[in-house]
């Protein structure tokens, strides 16, 4: 981290020592994990007291610095107000009578970390730690996750998205507070590589499909309050094993808000559902995982239909498509990512197991294109797209 951490903190809790270590996750941000190693001095002014109370009642803290570019790409911009909407959207789970604070009470299993300090001049958020546990991906790739556990964390997910979802009429004020223009560019610069990335791999109507994918997500409707950033790496989850025969319990935590606010009513779903998808087309799966990552699927999917009957009419169905298309072909492309999918070296395009996978996205783009242009195959293939067990809650009668 080029930021001096250690002096930062010293100076805002007056505790002296600090065990600090990188977090490697997150591509925007300088993350470290920070634990107090000796008690403040007492002869503090009053300000500083009151941080000391609030960290001494956490054993770890996690500290985000956002630079004015992506952290892991340097000649990428990127504004760090991003970090203003991280701040906003914790302070909203910690108002009482707020919908997401509603929301966090009534799923006890979801984490989400506490905002402790927002300093917005040197762009530190300091929050709470949901502990050094494993991510989602690796609890669906390890051999030893029982499919009890897959079960459970599908729904304790599915319940607390929909619950999310729905927990507050978004407003046209709720919509400008969690505006951001810079993070809507690199969204948009997103869906631009994923076109990059068709086009490299040989999908012919690359740019009708990008431009539908574009289109969509500059005038996509924001009628729910979204994560935004809804992958394996942002779903932290923690087990508890339990002495006796019973079963063991999961805890979610959720991290990184920087994208949340109103958003498309599909996009976590989609985003999250391409993830699986693509996990469940790896050459790299095996037959546990492959019941794993089925059980976890149907578990989510199943939690979410079921309480969000009356939302879903054919422009959430489209919307789930299309952001499912264009999320599937940039996680499969994206170089960051794709260790996930196969072994193979290089990067974007890099091999027959990649390029399968963009013209399957691909694919959904193009349901999307021939739903909406009332074509009945389009339903049909709606209904048995491969690879989501989402797919078979599409509603056959939704455009009659
Ligand atoms: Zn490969």
């Amino acid at each position: 981290m080029t930021f001096d951490i250690l002096t930062y903190l010293r100076e805002l809790t007056a505790i002296k020592e600090w065990e600090i270590k990188d977090l490697a996750g997150g591509a925007a941000n300088f993350t470290v994990r920070a634990r107090p190693l000796s008690s403040a001095s007492l002869d503090v002014n009053g300000a500083a007291k009151l941080d000391i109370e609030l960290f001494n009642s956490y054993s770890s803290v996690v500290i985000k610095q956002a630079p004015d570019y992506l952290a892991k790409s340097p000649g990428f911009p990127f504004s760090p107000y991003r970090q203003v909407i991280e701040a906003q959207a914790l302070q909203w789970f910690l108002i009482s009578g707020n919908g997401l604070h509603t929301t966090l009470a009534q799923n006890p299993c979801i984490r989400v970390p506490q905002m402790l300090h927002h300093d917005r001049s040197s762009s530190i958020l300091i929050q709470s730690d949901l502990g050094a546990v494993p991510n989602l991906y690796n609890i669906l790739t390890d051999p030893t996750t029982s499919v009890s556990i897959a079960a459970d964390l599908g729904h304790v997910i599915g319940q607390f998205l929909v619950d999310m979802h729905g927990c507050t009429p978004v407003t046209q004020s709720d919509i400008e507070k969690f505006q951001n223009a810079d993070a809507e560019r690199v969204m948009e610069a997103t869906i631009a590589q994923a076109i990059i990335f068709m086009r490299d791999a040989g999908v012919t109507d690359f740019r009708s499909l990008g431009q539908l994918a574009l289109d969509h997500w500059i005038s996509r409707k924001k009628t729910a309050f979204a994560q935004g950033d809804l992958w394996f790496g942002t779903l932290l989850v923690e087990i508890n094993k339990t002495r006796n025969n019973d079963r063991d319990s999961v805890v979610v935590g959720i991290c990184d808000w920087e994208f949340a606010g109103p958003n498309d009513s599909a996009a976590d779903l989609a985003q999250l559902g391409c993830y699986l998808h693509l996990l469940s087309s790896s050459p790299l799966k095996t037959s546990h995982m492959d019941e794993v990552i089925v059980t976890f699927s149907k578990n989510l999917y199943e939690a979410y239909f079921a309480c969000s009957k009356t939302r879903l009419d054919s422009g959430f169905w489209n919307s789930l498509f299309i952001m499912h298309g264009w999320e599937m072909v940039n996680a499969a492309g994206w170089s960051a990512r794709q260790d996930m999918w196969c072994a193979c070296k290089g990067h974007g395009v890099r091999c027959s197991h990649i390029k399968e996978m963009i013209h399957v996205g691909a694919e959904f783009l193009r349901i999307a294109l021939s739903t909406a242009e009332g074509k009945p195959e389009g339903f049909a293939q709606a209904h048995n797209a491969n690879g989501t067990e989402w797919s078979r809650y599409f509603p056959l009668d939704i455009y009659n």
